[in-house]
């Protein structure tokens, strides 16, 4: 089945949020000030369960979706996790089962997740130098345990692995080169994030934001590159190669180059409500309409009505007035 929204958008991908924690506290997403000793996390009993999930994901599929990304705050933090891509991995008509971490924990897990049936894994990496690893995250966790983590993917099949690396003036731009020297000729693809303005507790500024033009400009400085185009619809990195043969790497510029346009992305929180936007100011609950003994039947509704009204496409008409606004935050949505 095909839904549509009012820009003739398909349903095709679904972002499930499996924890609302984390062990980092990336000052672009879960600011310490914030997220300090005081914050209340979600509490076990409002955590869909994996029974839900599953339920959920299969109604979707239905829908439409085709791809499903497992993300969090940390994904790996939630216990059992395995047991959940297994029930996944079982749905009929899905075709990519992928799943976004820090990779703080990768090395031990990798293995299991991907017995389990995980296809794809893409790794946060925002530096390769601990002092400056440590200024984008936060927490004192040493950049070789992300490396042994994507080296573990590696080793059992989930290669090739994105790596996400979101860039910020003044803190690790000129590490770009460095990234991308590191992950030539590895098979990995590196992909370049503008530093968005995700919910509203990370006082994101417009200055802070290194550009996709000025992120191309410092690879191009160093090697002969050129555009490759999209494996598909909707897909939010803009795709270059290196001339030399040594690989790709991408960029996202969901702020200078707005890509709403073919947005096919629906986001499912921990405790189960869903978004139809990275910036929405407010969700759907479906997790009371699931508790309230709701059949598929019902939920498929909802979820179609809610698809059918939306009209999302805030990072083309991001303003100085919409920047103010209670947006949802990144760690809820899982990005
Ligand atoms: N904790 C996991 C991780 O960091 O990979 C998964 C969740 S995290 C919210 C998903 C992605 O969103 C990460 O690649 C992270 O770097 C990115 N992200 C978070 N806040 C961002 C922001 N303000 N601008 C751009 N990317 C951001
Ligand atoms: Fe955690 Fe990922 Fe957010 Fe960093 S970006 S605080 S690792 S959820
Ligand atoms: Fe999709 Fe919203 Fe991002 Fe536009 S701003 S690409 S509609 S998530």
């Amino acid at each position: 089945m095909t839904i549509t929204d009012t820009q003739h958008r398909p349903l095709r991908d679904l972002r499930i949020s499996v924890t609302d924690r984390c062990n980092f506290r990336c000052p672009y997403c879960m600011p310490k000030e914030v997220y300090g000793r005081d914050w209340i996390f979600l509490p076990h009993g409002e955590l869909l369960s994996f029974e839900e999930i599953s339920q959920l994901a299969r109604i979707f599929v239905d829908l439409g979706v085709q791809k499903i990304r497992i993300t969090g705050g940390e994904p790996l933090l939630r216990r059992d996790l395995e047991r959940l891509i297994e029930m996944l991995a079982a749905i009929g008509g899905l075709c990519d089962l992928t799943l976004t971490t820090n990779g703080s924990l990768l090395a031990s897990k990798a293995h299991n997740l991907k017995s389990a049936g995980l296809q794809r894994i893409t790794v946060s990496l925002d530096a390769l130098d601990d002092e400056v690893f440590r200024a984008m995250n936060d927490v004192s966790i040493p950049v070789v345990r992300v490396l042994e983590g994507i080296d573990a993917a590696t080793d059992c099949g989930l290669a090739p692995i994105k790596i996400n690396m979101v860039v910020r003036r003044g803190m690790n731009e000129h590490c770009v080169t460095d990234l991308a020297r590191h992950f030539r000729h590895t098979g990995h693809i590196l992909r370049f994030i503008e530093y968005m303005d995700a919910g509203h507790t990370n006082g994101w500024r417009m200055e802070d934001v290194v550009t996709a033009a000025e992120i191309l400009a410092m690879i191009e400085s160093e090697w002969s590159v050129e555009p490759v185009q999209a494996n598909y619809r909707g897909e939010v990195a803009k795709r270059y190669r290196y001339r030399d043969g040594a690989g790709e790497f991408g960029i996202i510029a969901s702020v200078t180059q707005a890509f709403c346009g073919d947005c096919t992305r629906m986001r499912l929180t921990a405790d189960g409500q869903i978004y139809t936007c990275l910036f929405a100011t407010r969700g759907h609950d479906l997790r009371r309409l699931l508790r309230s003994g709701a059949c598929d039947a019902d939920i498929t509704a909802f979820v179609r009505a809610i698809w059918h009204r939306r009209t999302d496409r805030y990072s083309e008409i991001r303003s100085a007035a919409t920047i103010g606004l209670d947006k949802v935050e990144m760690s809820r949505v899982g990005g």
